[in-house]
């Protein structure tokens, strides 16, 4: 028998979630036999659970403070209220759409799709949980990651990001608890929604990582939103009350909520997939450990994306997959790269980034320019919105190479997105200045920094 034909397929893909659906149609698509296990709706957390759904409601949430400033435009009228069920309604429906979108792609592509959880049985083979069994050459482990709640007495009465989008009834009290990107984000959505939002965060600050000056901006931003962060605080216990969940923190006080949000990190999900039963290497945190060909201990099967915990964003599992792709079925011509790689934050003010911030560049670079800015954006001037800008970019002396943009404002993802290239391409802050403003933007500030 054939190498080729001594299995089902070439390449079995574990989990159809942002990497696994990438690696399945491209591998599919250079004309290997390849098949995709999905125990849940097509897409992953990104399209469920996720990027599209939490960026939906930040849409609606900032649809809120456009009809409040549009009265500074001459708009006149009430401010309307939000329906929770339509909101909800429609996000279901839109998601629906996308599902099918993903099975259309594989069917287009020529990937069969098993519907079901999958467990490996040996390393070329896997078992679905209705007992079907599939050899592969390959197989790929792409099952992202689950949320994590600490073991808080009371835990039981708490959600995360799994339950918030499908709330039966609206929370006008939201507890929010963590400071990384998940609870800054969903403080700042559901405020806007017109929630009473407290955040709790253990440590001084929110959005550890980031630059310095940026996460003091947006948290003052936020707080001048209307959330309530409070930093060097945490829950001790949280008990069900006649008023609603009552959280004692750990200094003893006390606050009352109709839903506490625990934002507090995601594990790795590798539970029931077998991994570790056949000898696999798992960090200690449950991350599979695998080589720079995303190969793990166990010779023929790979794995990427948020399983392996490294960058938990989707444009960072779909880069994996091509990269995996292309060496296992292609011309073994692509790397990843993880330097530069750009990101946002969907907190209002959104945070937009690439490269490294103010202190990450002392460190690694040691002599460096910082330029930075603050200022009301033209369309604050009528809307009456006190809402502000910030922007910095950091430049390393030695090349002029600016190695670190930062922004928070309207915008900011979309912002960095386009200069990103140029960041990543190389860009010196002589590239910058040479640049012409469009003019009027906010994003013009960006090449006309000169203090
Ligand atoms: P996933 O997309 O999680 O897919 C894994 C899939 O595997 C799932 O569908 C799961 O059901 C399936 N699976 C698991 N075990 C099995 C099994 N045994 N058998 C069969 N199937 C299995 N990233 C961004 O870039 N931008 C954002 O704005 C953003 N927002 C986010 C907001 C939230 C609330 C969350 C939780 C995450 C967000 N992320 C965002 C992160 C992003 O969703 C993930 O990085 C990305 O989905 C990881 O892709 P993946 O392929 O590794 O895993
Ligand atoms: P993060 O790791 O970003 O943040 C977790 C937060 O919870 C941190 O503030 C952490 O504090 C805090 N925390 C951890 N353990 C405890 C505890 N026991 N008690 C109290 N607080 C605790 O995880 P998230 O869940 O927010 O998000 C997971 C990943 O998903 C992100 O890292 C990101 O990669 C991805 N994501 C991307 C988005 C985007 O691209 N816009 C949006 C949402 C998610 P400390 O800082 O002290 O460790």
């Amino acid at each position: 028998m054939s190498e080729q034909n001594k299995f089902d397929f070439d390449l079995f893909v574990i989990g159809a979630g942002s990497g696994g659906v990438r690696a399945a149609r491209m591998a599919a698509q250079t004309g290997a036999r390849v098949a995709a296990a999905e125990g849940a709706p097509l897409g992953g957390t990104c399209v469920n659970l996720g990027c599209i759904p939490k960026k939906l409601y930040s849409y609606a949430a900032h649809y809120a403070e456009a009809f409040e400033e549009s009265h500074g435009y001459g708009w006149e009228g009430e401010k309307p209220v939000l329906n929770w069920e339509t909101l909800k309604q429609r996000r279901a429906t839109e998601i629906s759409r996308l599902n099918g979108v993903y099975e259309n792609l594989f069917k287009g592509a020529g990937v069969e799709l098993v519907r079901g959880w999958a467990k490996l049985q040996d390393p070329h083979t896997v078992q679905l949980d209705n007992g079907q069994t599939y050899t592969a050459k390959h197989i790929l482990i792409a099952t992202g990651g689950k949320p994590t709640v600490p073991d808080v007495p009371g835990k039981e009465h708490v959600i995360t990001s799994n339950e918030i989008f499908d709330l039966p009834e609206f929370p006008q009290r939201l507890l929010v608890v963590g400071g990384g990107y998940i609870a800054s984000e969903f403080a700042s959505i559901f405020n806007g929604l017109g929630s009473t939002v407290i955040q709790l965060y253990r440590s001084e600050q929110i959005l550890r990582g980031f630059d310095r000056e940026v996460r003091d901006f947006v948290a003052d931003e936020m707080r001048k939103a209307g959330v309530d962060i409070r930093v060097n605080a945490n829950i001790a216990s949280i008990e069900k009350t006649m008023e609603g969940l009552k959280a004692t923190l750990e200094d003893g006080s006390v606050l009352v909520a109709d839903q506490i949000l625990y934002a507090t990190g995601r594990a790795p999900n590798i539970s029931g997939l077998g991994f570790e039963e056949l000898g696999g290497e798992t960090a200690k945190n449950g991350a599979i450990k695998v080589n720079e060909r995303y190969q793990t201990t166990i010779p023929s099967i790979f794995a990427l994306g948020d399983v392996t915990d490294r960058i938990q964003l989707t444009p960072v599992a779909l880069a994996e997959a091509m990269v995996l792709v292309d060496d296992l079925f292609g011309k073994n011509q692509k790397k990843m790269s993880y330097e530069y790689i750009p990101t946002a934050v969907f907190t209002h003010p959104n945070i937009g980034t690439v490269g490294y911030s103010e202190e990450q560049a002392w460190e690694k670079f040691g002599d460096i320019r910082v330029f930075r800015s603050e200022f009301r954006q033209l369309k604050h001037t009528l809307s009456g919105s006190s809402a502000r800008v910030f922007m910095k970019l950091i430049v390393d002396v030695a090349t002029d190479k600016v190695v670190g943009m930062h922004m928070a404002g309207e915008d900011a993802g979309e912002i960095i997105q386009g200069f990103a290239v140029a960041v990543k391409a190389g860009v010196t802050k002589a590239g910058f200045d040479s640049t012409i403003g469009i003019h009027p933007t906010t994003a013009e500030e960006f090449v006309t920094m000169r203090g």
